[in-house]
Formats: structure tokens, sequence, C-alpha cells
């Protein structure tokens, strides 16, 4: 458990860091650039200092200032400056922190973060206005030249820009344990590449006799390219350090340059300035990219997941280059490995012949339209299986409303298909039993009297004739008397096959009450339905008693012919009418309604 420090304690830890660590610096700089040409190229401390203050918690910063001032005077005596410029120096790099926080606050409210290339562009617009404030008041202040005011500027600048982003990340890198969160093999390359960075520095700076300056250059690539912005940051810094030294000591090639000092100190400016600009920037840029890759790389195993799990995939043409590419899910669909080469062809001929057609000129439609399609048809899987696909896609538009690709998904619905079928199959069995008449085989009343309004409709339509016979078994209580029930079944068997046999193919046979039945007559002229309508009387007269012992049966037949009535009931009732008329008159006979 981590207990937070007091507040006090907090501001006096601060105060001390700031302090010491900036006397430090200072007195190091002050004595390393009072070398062979005093060459100061670079002024940490303000480096160091900004980035205390961008690490430490609002309520420490005055402790900190006061520290730093301390430090600055301290650093600055010491260096042996007269008194008025030790002041006039502390109150201007005080002034350059100030005015750099700020700066940087209001434009970067959250922390400042050095892996997003606009924060590191506000970061040096921000080093750049507080370094060109801190000279133009150590300038008025002491009241040197132009030169002075200038190199103020650069080697503040500098300090800021070299020094302050490897503390600032190397503390967060510490604060969220990153260090110890980093793969063994990432911490030794990090180490490597560091160290190589600082030998070929000082194999490049320590002698004059090969100017071989760009050697750190492609040191600190290699340090952005393979550890990012820390990298970077960290291989300018070692960069720096030892070529500063090394100048400062009179050795190396800037120093061995046949120049004014100030030249020097220019050149190796510019010379940091261009490895910083070259490399921070890019390896920001490429940790970005890198994020972007790695959020691509994972919402691609994403889609692949959701496509597995609901079993569609998906695929894309190309119509420039005429080339199809599949997802995963799209091969297994088709039962193949994935990965294995595909092309347009062999996707459609994976459709069966029969629906090959349809598929194609579905496809050609939605590119000359540009509208979104949606087909289904049967597939031979590489193992030899039919399996039923069902696709939806869409046309992509390129310049100029040209389609340049056909993007589509694809899922199995064999199981759907079959289902349905079953379903289906079910549906029309059930029907079928429910319009049946059970022991017959005919149609029951329910669907004669359907089918006869239906064709009551269609005649008063279409002014086709139409008529209807019923007809009804003679005495039918007697042969239930008599034989029994069960044989009364059986004639009643008999005598709707008879009957049936004898119609035509398009008349319609239900039977629509216990020993009653109902022929519907289309398209039968008056004499031609008289003529079916005394056949089917003959057919039963004839042969209910052939086989089987069945008794004899006869029919009465009342005929009613299509007569513009309104509806099915009175069409129905004028043939009742005919056939009781019928059965008055002895049975066994055909009546024509009136
Ligand atoms: P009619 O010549 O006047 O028609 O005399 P009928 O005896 O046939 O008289 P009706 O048509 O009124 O009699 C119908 C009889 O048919 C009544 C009933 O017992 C019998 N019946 C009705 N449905 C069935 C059935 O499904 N099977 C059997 N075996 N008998 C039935
Ligand atoms: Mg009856
Ligand atoms: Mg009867």
């Amino acid at each position: 458990m981590t207990r937070s420090l007091s507040p006090k304690v907090e501001a006096v830890f601060w105060l001390l860091l700031s302090a010491t660590g900036y006397f430090l610096l200072a007195s190091l700089s002050l004595h390393a650039t009072k070398g062979a040409d005093n060459i100061a190229a670079v002024w940490p401390p303000s480096g160091y200092f900004l980035a205390l203050l961008l690490l430490m918690p609002a309520s420490a910063r005055v402790a900190a200032f006061v520290g730093m001032a301390a430090a600055s005077l301290a650093a600055n005596i010491h260096g042996g400056a007269p008194l008025w410029s030790c002041f006039a120096f502390t109150l201007s790099n005080l002034c350059e922190a100030v005015v750099a926080l700020w700066l940087i606050r209001r434009s970067e409210p959250g922390e400042l973060s050095f892996m997003v290339p606009r924060s590191v562009i506000r970061f040096c617009v921000a080093a750049f206005a507080a370094s060109t404030i801190s000279a133009a008041m150590a300038w008025a202040l002491t009241g040197k030249g132009l030169d002075f005011l200038l190199s103020w500027l650069t080697t503040v600048l500098l300090g800021m820009l070299i020094v302050t982003p490897p503390i600032v990340m190397l503390a967060r890198m510490i604060g969220t344990n990153a260090f110890g969160k980093a793969p063994a093999g990432m911490k030794t390359e990090a180490a490597a590449i560091l160290t190589a960075t600082g030998l070929v520095t000082i194999l490049s700076f320590s002698q004059s006799a090969f100017p071989a300056t760009f050697l750190p250059c492609i040191a600190v690539v290699a340090a952005a390219y393979r550890l990012g912005p820390f990298g970077a940051a960290a291989g300018v810094l070692i960069v720096t350090i030892i070529v500063s030294l090394f100048t400062g000591q009179g050795y190396g090639v800037i120093a061995a340059m046949d120049t004014a000092p100030k030249v020097k100190v220019l050149f190796l400016q510019f010379y940091l300035v261009i490895l910083l600009f070259a490399t921070l920037p890019l390896a920001a840029l490429l940790i970005g990219r890198q994020r972007l890759a790695k959020r691509l790389e994972q919402s691609n195993r994403w889609l692949l997941q959701a496509e597995a799990a609901a079993l569609v995939g998906h695929w894309r043409v190309d119509l420039a280059h005429w080339t199809i590419t599949w997802s995963d899910q799209t091969y297994r669909v088709h039962g193949l490995e994935p990965g294995v080469p595909v092309d347009v062809e062999y996707s459609v001929k994976q459709y069966v012949a029969e629906d090959r057609v349809a598929v194609r000129k579905i496809l050609e439609a939605a590119v000359r339209t540009g509208e979104p399609f949606e087909f289904q048809g049967r597939i031979r899987r590489a193992d030899g299986q039919i399996r039923h696909v069902k696709s939806h896609g869409s046309i992509e538009m390129g310049r100029g409303k040209r389609a340049i690709g056909i993007f589509g998904t694809v899922q199995d619905v064999t199981e759907t298909v079959e289902n349905a079928r079953i379903l289906e199959a079910a549906r029309s069995a059930a029907e079928r039993v429910a319009n049946t008449d059970m022991l017959t085989g005919l149609p029951n009343r329910r669907h004669t009297l359907a089918f006869l309004e239906k064709a009551l409709s269609g005649a008063r339509d279409h002014g086709a004739p139409l008529a209807v016979a019923i007809f009804d078994i003679d005495h039918f209580k007697r042969i239930n008397d008599t034989h029994g029930h069960a044989m009364g079944d059986r004639v009643i068997h008999r005598v709707a096959q008879r009957a049936k046999a004898a119609l035509r193919d398009e008349d319609m046979l239900g039977r629509i009450g216990g020993e009653e039945f109902v022929c519907i007559l289309q398209r039968s002229s008056a004499q031609a339905a008289e003529m079916v309508a005394e056949r089917v009387r003959q057919a039963v007269e004839a042969g209910t008693a052939d086989e089987e012992g069945l008794p004899n049966a006869t029919i009465s037949v009342g005929l009613a012919v299509y007569d513009g009535e309104p509806d099915v009931e009175e069409l129905l009732h004028r043939a009742d009418k005919a056939l009781y008329v019928a059965k008055r008159e002895g049975r066994n006979r055909l009546r024509m309604a009136a």
C-alpha cells in the first residue's frame, strides 16, 4: 500500500530536487564550456527544470521555483560572474520556466505527451517562446551585445528541446512501471542501442581525422525506430552530452574547424537541432502508425471472430483487376482451407450449373445499376456436398460514380432451407388432412364449398358456364340397417370411386354430408353437364354391387346450372330442390333445377 506524502514534505522534496539538480547541471555546464574555445551550445538546467515542473504537482511549484532560483544564483556566483549578472541570469531563467510552463499547460491541459506529433510541436513552440523572452530579458538586464542574445536564446532553447523530453518520458516510464513490465529482450535491445549510440558518438567526436558526424545520426534513427520517442530523445541527449563535452574540451571535428568559436557553436547547435527534428517527430509518427496497425489488427481479429460465430463470411471483387478476396469464414462456407488462391470465375463456378446463370445476372445487374443485391443459390463444396448459401451485398463506387468493387456477405443457409422445406411439407400435409374427407379421400365439405365459391366468382367474372350436381344415395338407411354401418361406409366409399371415375379431369367431386356429394362442373354447357351427371348416376347404378358382396346402391341427382345466383347457397339450394324432385319421382334419376 502506498501512502501519499504530505504537501509540505512533497514541496521540500521538489525544492531539493530542483535546487540540487539545477545547481549540478549549471555548474557542470559552466565548467565544461570553459574549455579551449569557451563554447556553450546547450544549457541543460533549463530543460531539466522544465521537466520537473511538468512532472511535479501544482502545489510544489512555488517551492521548486525558490529552489531553482537559489541554485541558479549559487551556480552563477560560483562560476565567477558579476553579482548583477547573476541576478539577471537567474531572473531570466525563472521567467523562461514560468512562460514555458504556462504555454504548455494552456495548449495541453492534460498530460503533455511526446508520443503525439501535434503535442511535440506545441512543446517546441512553447520552448521557443520561453527562450526568446528569457534571452531578451538577460540581454536587456545585462546590456550585452546581440551575440549574447542569440547565444542565450539558442542554448536555452536547445536545453529545453533536448533535455526535457527524455526526463519526462523516463519519469513516466518509472511511474507506470513500464520498465518492470517491458520484456527482457526489449530492455537488452534498448541498452544495446543507447550504448552503441554513445560509443559511435565518442568514436566520431573524440578525433578529427575521420569526420564521421553521420554515424551518431544513424544510431539515433535506429533508437527512434526501435524504441520510439523515448529512444529518439534519449539518443539525442546522449549525443548532446558527449559532443558538448568533447567539443568543449577542444576535441573532434567541430573543435578542429578553422573558424570562429561562435560559428562552431552554431554548427554544433545546428547539428543537434537537425538530429532532434529528424528523429523525435518521426518516432512519434511511427508510434502512431504502430498503434493504428495494432488497432486494425485487433478489429480485424474481432471481425473474423464475429464472422465465425455468426457463420457469415464476406468477399470482395476488385472490378479493376478482376480479382476476388474471401474472408476465412467464406472459405469455411465453401469447405476450403483459408488462404487457398481463388479467382472470380472459380467463385461463380462454385454454384451448381442451374443457379450459376442467375447469380451472374444478378451481379451484372448490380454493377450496372449500383443497387444493393441479394441472392440465394446452391454451391457444390470441395467435399461434394451441396449447400444452400445466401449472399447480400452492395457495389462500391469510385470517382465519377463508376463501380470499382462488389462487396458481399455469404452465409450457409442449408439448415434454414431444409427446415423451411420440412415445415412446408408438414403444412401442406396438414392442409391436405384439413381438406380431405377421411372415408372417401375426396375433398370434404369445407374444401368443396370453398372451391365452389371460387368457381362461382370465376363464372360471374368471366361469364363461363358452371353447373352443380348434388347427389344422395337412395334408401341408405336401409343399407345401414340391413348390412351394418361398416358395410354402409364401404358403399359410400365405392359410390365415391364410381362417381369420380365417371367424371372428367376438370370436374370436381366432394363429399358434403353423410351420403351426399357435390359435383362441380366448370366450363360446361347445360347439356354437357346433364350428360356428365347422368353418366355419374349410371356408373353408380352399374357398379356398386360388382365386388366384395357390396349391396346395390343407386343415387338421385339434382342438377342446377349457374344462372346469376348471388351466392353458393342459392345455387346449391336450387340443385337440392331438383334432388328432392328426383327422390319424389321415384329415385335413381336425374332432375334439372327449374
Ligand atoms: P333417401 O333415399 O330419401 O335419401 O333415403 P335415405 O335412407 O338415404 O335417407 P337419408 O339420406 O336422410 O339418410 C341418411 C342416412 O345415412 C342417415 C345416417 O344413418 C346414414 N349415414 C350418414 N352418414 C353416414 C356414414 O358416414 N356412414 C354410414 N354407414 N351411414 C351414414
Ligand atoms: Mg341423405
Ligand atoms: Mg339418402
